[in-house]
């Protein structure tokens, strides 16, 4: 009798074990955050990329609020954050917050303004992005040019593909993986910008494209741009592993 009640205390125990694993296993959490400058459409851009990460196999909340950084516990929960959020101000603790969940795994991603202008002179938050937008002194035509080029990130992006848009010129950190750059010559001599880059932050990995101005009107004209920031997403949320010959 006792080996009879002792399987089953094995299997009481067990039953909410295997629910809880196959919750662990659906589909990967993203938290996608709107607001700030009016002008990088915040809202519209928010719908797009809810409607390109479902397509993508992603469960998407959406916020338009800060308050969403309000609890860390919650934060931690999510396998994708994306900031969109040009300019605006984050306090100390939704600051924090949002730097723990990302070094403790949850992946970071974004575009343009909304992840590389937000919050401006909080020193981590760019330390964490990894770049910040100082100025766009070019709107037009531009080459980007893939640097890496066995980066999961980069697959199916051809080497080389206009774009027109606003011309980031990006203040980057030295510990980023440019994945793709372009000519800043007429701007200063020499000069190659970072367009998109990875990097980590503690246990997290993090995704950026400066590309992005107007999302869903860019992104259907140039559909690389689409299809790196799809595969910058699920690289970040590690839905794309690690592999053996590439150390991210
Ligand atoms: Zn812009």
């Amino acid at each position: 009798m006792r080996n009879a009640s002792s399987i089953l205390v094995r299997i009481v125990l067990l039953i909410p074990l295997a629910f809880s694993i196959q919750a662990l296993a659906g589909p990967k959490q993203v938290l996608i955050f709107s607001g700030g400058w009016k002008g990088h459409f915040p809202q519209e851009t928010a719908v797009w990329m809810q409607s390109a990460l479902e397509n993508a196999g992603f469960e998407v909340t959406r916020s338009d609020s800060l308050s969403c950084l309000d609890n860390v516990e919650s934060l931690k929960m999510y396998d994708l954050i994306i900031p969109n959020w040009t300019a605006g101000e984050i306090n100390t603790t939704q600051l924090k917050n949002l730097s723990d969940a990302v070094k403790s795994g949850a992946g970071l991603a974004g575009v343009h303004g909304g992840m590389g202008d937000a919050f401006r002179d909080t020193p981590e938050y760019e330390a964490m992005v990894g770049g910040q937008f100082l100025k766009h002194p070019y709107v037009g035509e531009y080459r980007v040019d893939r640097v890496v080029l066995n980066h999961p990130v980069m697959k199916d992006v051809p080497e080389s593909f206009v774009y027109r848009s606003e011309h980031y010129f990006m203040r980057v950190s030295t510990n980023v993986t440019v994945l793709a750059d372009s000519d800043y010559s007429s701007e200063t001599p020499g000069l190659r910008m970072p367009v998109v880059w990875v990097k980590t932050w503690g246990k997290g990995r993090v995704f950026y494209s400066a590309l992005g101005h107007n999302v869903e009107k860019e992104y259907a004209t140039y559909p690389d741009a689409w299809t790196m920031f799809i595969n910058g997403s699920l690289w970040a949320a590690r839905v794309i592993e690690k592999r053996p010959e590439n150390e991210f």
